[in-house]
């Protein structure tokens, strides 16, 4: 290759990285042994608005705030409905990125071009229960529930219990009894047993959470063509509409989720199509 040819094409590298946020990677070595730069995209491009939006922007938190204060709401309605020869009241609620926020993991990724893996994640969840923070209005919503004598359940799919503890702690949650609250993922991500032990001792008031799967496994992607999957789980929204917001309450959540797994390597092709020219 020419020096000129050579020059061109880390030229035309970086003038793309400057573009499409691609970055040079580390220098690799071409055939004939010559050091060169090579671009390399970061994984996380495509979820920098999202979390800008979470980490950012001042609407993240009005939401989180708005589905909490109905949340708190509602919770003291079904309270004062309720029969008191039935069972305890409680509430069930998902952690990550529904009490906690792991902005800072999502940083992470983003200054390290990495892609999510379970391995890294554990690690966060192991070593950095410190960098959480709260999820706006959650320590609000908890606070009050259990002044109100409603007992909060944590159903997660986080694996360490000490760790998540030791997260809800730094955070100002309270721990007591923390260990019939917190249901951690067991052989399944699958929450349907640990609601319904949950239940069977409990009058589960609402559930929280920023997944659609902390309420049923009505809403996991069904094994479709990914067109028929994103339509089925907007259908099956639509179906049950009655419990959002009576005893379903959503976070946002633009960085992860089960809304992303029909998507795929070319998730631009699910836009809507248009006439305008
Ligand atoms: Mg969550």
């Amino acid at each position: 290759m020419t020096f000129f040819g050579e020059t061109a094409r880390i030229g035309a590298a970086l003038a793309a990285g400057l573009m499409v946020g691609i970055g040079l990677g580390p220098a690799g070595t071409t055939a004939h042994g010559q050091r060169e730069a090579m671009p390399r995209l970061n994984p996380q491009e495509r979820t920098l608005d999202a979390n800008l939006f979470v980490q950012t922007s001042a609407e993240y938190v009005a939401c989180c705030l708005q589905t909490y204060a109905w949340a708190g709401e509602r919770l003291q309605q079904r309270l004062a409905a309720a029969l008191p020869s039935e069972k305890p009241p409680a509430v069930v609620m998902d952690l990550d990125e529904t009490v906690l926020d792991n902005g800072g993991f999502q940083s992470f990724l983003d200054r390290e071009a990495k892609p999510y893996e379970q391995a890294t994640w554990e690690r966060w969840e192991r070593d950095f229960p410190t960098e959480t923070r709260l999820v706006p209005g959650a320590k609000g919503f908890i606070e009050a529930a259990e002044r109100a004598g409603v007992t909060v359940f944590y159903i997660s799919n986080r694996t360490l219990a000490e760790p998540t503890i030791a997260a809800l702690r730094h955070n100002g949650l309270s721990v007591e009894n923390i260990g019939e609250r917190l249901l951690l993922r067991t052989a399944t991500s699958d929450k349907t047993a640990r609601r319904a032990a949950v239940e069977e001792r409990y009058r589960v008031l609402l559930y929280v959470g920023d997944n659609l799967r902390d309420f049923s496994e009505t809403f996991t992607t069904p094994k479709l063509s990914p067109e028929e999957a994103i339509a089925a789980r907007r259908t099956a929204v639509e179906r049950q509409a009655y419990r959002f917001g009576t005893d379903w309450f959503l976070l946002p959540n633009p960085v992860y989720g089960e809304w992303k797994t029909p998507l795929g390597k070319e998730p631009r092709r699910f836009l809507r199509p248009t006439k305008m020219e």
